[in-house]
């Protein structure tokens, strides 16, 4: 097999470039004679890795001193819970806009500390576009209001940012964080996810500005207390040390590619290129509406979905893979982080070409 393509959501493909300086620093990093895994959390070696991380991150999204980096033991996921303990400050009430499989999980959670309003929703609507914020039904007592950037298992992407006013906006950007530039000072809190663009799973980042601190709500586990992690350095326990070390590999990766500029440029080409094609087929569909197209995660399908079983075992013979969609919503998807290069497109659509020729 020549080169293998993976497109999976996540865990995501690594650069080769990551991969290599992993495998070759894994016995002996930075000549101490030891692997990373072995290295203390809070020696000098490690105190620097965790600097290097909160500097490169400030300098690649252009974070504004009066924001925290925190980086989070564990996923995604517990944000959910962690997000409305911490920001709710008082208030009983949040608001939460519904697009997609992850969206309604972070609002099925939030329901557990407090009223939550449903500011727009897709559900009802097979999930095929994001409701406008004209019609959005928001809440001016709300502790802040939270959506998913892009949906990873829908399709889905906001191509613009809410406006929510004074209210804190609060992110889920585990599937696009680092794929463009963002304006960080438009939010309240983003959160995101490692195994999608920031390397490893066991690790979640969270970006959140400082004046929303410091209220968490008395069952706040100290784990999930942003305010202590913040004071700690997210150093308050022993933090999944090698998720850690590959993030700082990737923020370096992203940086020697041109930054996030670079990675918006080339994830647009990619994305087009595949949506152009799957539009002009007649194998291939996607009917998300074209505002609201993931740049990230391409969802399919077939015309002919009993071939879907034979399209997926094709792609793999040719080095393609991960192109499943995800169990709760079935079809294909095409995961295309920052990780992906585009000639791993290329080889898919050609892929895409050949199949549809000979089927
Ligand atoms: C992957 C993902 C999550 C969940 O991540 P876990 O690490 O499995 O908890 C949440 N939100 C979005 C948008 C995701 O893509």
């Amino acid at each position: 097999m020549s080169s293998i393509y993976n497109f999976s959501a996540g865990p995501a493909a690594l650069p080769p470039e990551v991969i290599a300086q992993a495998q070759q620093e894994f016995g002996n990093w930075h000549n101490s004679g030891l692997s990373v895994l072995e290295i203390g959390h809070r020696s000098a070696a490690f105190v620097a890795l965790a600097e290097q991380i909160q500097s490169d991150l400030r300098e690649l999204l252009n974070i504004p001193k009066n924001y925290q980096i925190l980086l989070l033991p564990d996923g995604a996921t517990y944000q959910f819970s962690w997000v409305p303990m911490n920001l709710l400050r008082g208030n009983k009430q949040a608001d939460y806009v519904n697009t997609g499989v992850w969206s309604q999980k972070a609002l099925v959670e939030a329901k557990r500390y407090c009223e939550v309003n449903i500011v727009a929703s897709n559900a009802e609507t097979g999930r095929t576009t994001i409701p406008a914020q004209a019609r959005w039904a928001l809440n001016k007592n709300a502790a802040y209001v939270h959506y998913t950037a892009n949906e990873t298992i829908d399709g889905l992407e906001f191509s613009w940012l809410p406006n929510v006013g004074t209210v804190p906006l609060v992110s889920d950007m585990s599937s696009t964080l680092l794929s463009m530039p963002l304006d960080i000072k438009h939010f309240g809190l983003i959160y995101a996810g490692g195994q999608k663009n920031l390397g490893a799973n066991g690790l979640t980042l969270v970006i959140v500005r400082e004046d929303l601190l410091g209220n968490a709500l008395p069952l706040t586990p100290t784990l999930g207390n942003y305010q202590v992690q913040a004071e700690n350095h997210s150093l308050y326990n022993t933090p999944p040390t090698y998720a850690w070390y590959l993030l700082s590999l990737m923020l370096r990766w992203v940086q020697t590619q041109g930054g996030v500029v670079v990675m918006a440029e080339r994830n647009k080409r990619k994305a087009e290129k595949l949506y152009r094609f799957i539009d002009n087929s007649d194998l291939y569909s996607n009917n998300v509406d074209p505002c609201c197209r993931s740049r990230m995660n391409v969802i399919f399908r077939l015309r002919k979905p009993e071939l879907e079983k034979k399209f997926l075992l094709a792609a793999e013979q040719r080095g393609l893979l991960g192109l499943h969609g995800h169990r709760l919503v079935g079809g294909l998807r095409a995961s295309l982080y920052n990780a992906m290069p585009e000639a791993g497109v290329d080889a898919l659509l050609e892929f895409m070409e050949d199949f549809e020729k000979n089927m």
